[in-house]
């Protein structure tokens, strides 16, 4: 596998290879049934067993209680901006919701979600702050918990808990009881750092995660969502992704994405075998650090975000000279590091290093980059 080039794509992005070669292999007969996954029914024996064997896994992964129903659907996170306040706007009558806005994902589940209701900022990071003594762009922080707006009635809370464009990251999810709104269940994006790290699901009431960032191939959407708040869908909401219709009937409503299960299936199992969601989290920690730690001895390159907000998943970061931008993109394709430019909306490079993207990819980065300065710096 030495011909793979380094893949920092944001989404669809890197898998293991070691779970490509698994599919791979059985990709004619799996499992001496003399079918590919692809041509199995949804609803027999074989694939049954594939599913329930990937809900365990990501179960087990995620730490989470039987209180919870994990269903795989479709839609995208985009499809989950709509599909969240179909269900749960109408849970308590008051038709509203509160959002964190932290960055382009965040606003967008709350500019969807004004089409279903009363939904309002609860918190943004859209203006510049000093934070521990430091100087903060707009969208380079995360709100502290203890200046939200939620209000009281709010039918949920929503927060994006890794910003994958800003490279914002919120893992301290706080405990809401403890801010004095309880009743308030919690809905998080987790769709570009699930998996990434231990997470207390017992402080939300869900999250919903695409695949493709960080746990299988694109076309599966992973949704836990707390049972007891199933049963709220708005009239107009579509049967299909009515949570409690897709829970009852164990995500078989309509024929679910088989084939991207099976993948995120492999997935979920090749994290377990690297020791979890703990093990990974130290590998991530070690990656990020290097690559942050080089940025920012570089009087060359430039990370915005604040300390404690830096995302572990995507870094973005920029050349002090933007003049180089094309150059280092262009070299470092050369080089085999592919896809590193940054999102349209900020420019500059960004490296997504997702739970698949060995330590080995990072340092080959830092190395570039290294190279890249001498000769230009
Ligand atoms: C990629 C991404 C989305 C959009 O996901 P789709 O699967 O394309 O709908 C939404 N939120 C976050 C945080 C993302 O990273």
């Amino acid at each position: 596998m030495s011909n793979r080039p380094w893949n920092f794509s944001a989404g669809p992005s890197v898998l293991p290879v070691e779970v490509l070669q698994t599919a791979a292999q059985e990709m004619l007969d799996w499992h001496g049934s003399g079918m590919s996954v692809m041509e199995m029914s949804h609803r027999g024996k074989q694939f049954m067993q594939i599913c329930s064997e990937a809900e365990a896994d990501l179960r087990s992964l995620l730490g989470l209680s039987d209180e919870f129903a994990v269903l795989f659907t479709t839609g995208g996170a985009i499809g989950q901006n709509a599909i969240v306040p179909l269900n749960l706007m109408g849970r308590n009558g008051a038709g509203k919701a509160d959002y964190i806005v932290s960055g382009s994902w965040s606003k967008k589940s709350w500019q969807e979600a004004q089409r279903y209701g009363d939904a309002q900022v609860a918190a943004s990071s859209g203006q510049a702050v000093e934070l521990d003594g430091q100087a903060c762009e707009a969208w380079t922080w995360f709100p502290d918990p203890a200046t939200w707006n939620v209000r009281a009635d709010a039918a949920y809370l929503h927060y994006c808990s890794n910003e994958t464009i800003g490279g914002v990251e919120f893992a301290d999810w706080p405990d809401m009881a403890q801010l004095g709104k309880g009743d308030v269940p919690v809905v998080v994006d987790a769709s570009s750092n699930i998996l990434s790290r231990p997470m207390d699901y017992s402080r939300i009431g869900m999250a919903y995660a695409g695949a493709q960032k960080n746990a299988g191939p694109a076309g599966v959407t992973l949704v836990v969502v707390r049972r007891d708040l199933l049963g709220h869908a708005l009239p107009i909401c579509p049967s299909a992704f009515d949570y409690a219709q897709v829970a009852q009937a164990g995500s078989m409503y309509n024929t679910p994405p088989t084939y991207a299960i099976y993948v995120a299936g492999l997935v979920f199992r090749w994290l377990r075998e690297q020791g979890g969601v703990a093990a990974i989290e130290q590998r991530n920690i070690a990656k990020s650090k290097l690559l942050y730690d080089f940025i920012d001895q570089s009087g060359f390159y430039v990370n915005r975000v604040h300390s404690r907000f830096r995302s572990r998943m995507n870094v973005p970061f920029q050349l002090v000279d933007e003049s180089l931008t094309d150059a280092f993109l262009k070299q470092a394709g050369e080089a085999q590091l592919l896809q590193l430019k940054g999102h349209k909306s900020v420019g500059g490079m960004r490296a997504s290093i997702y739970n698949a993207l060995p330590l080995q990819a990072v340092q080959a980065l830092v190395d570039f980059m290294r190279d890249f300065e001498k000769r230009h710096g």
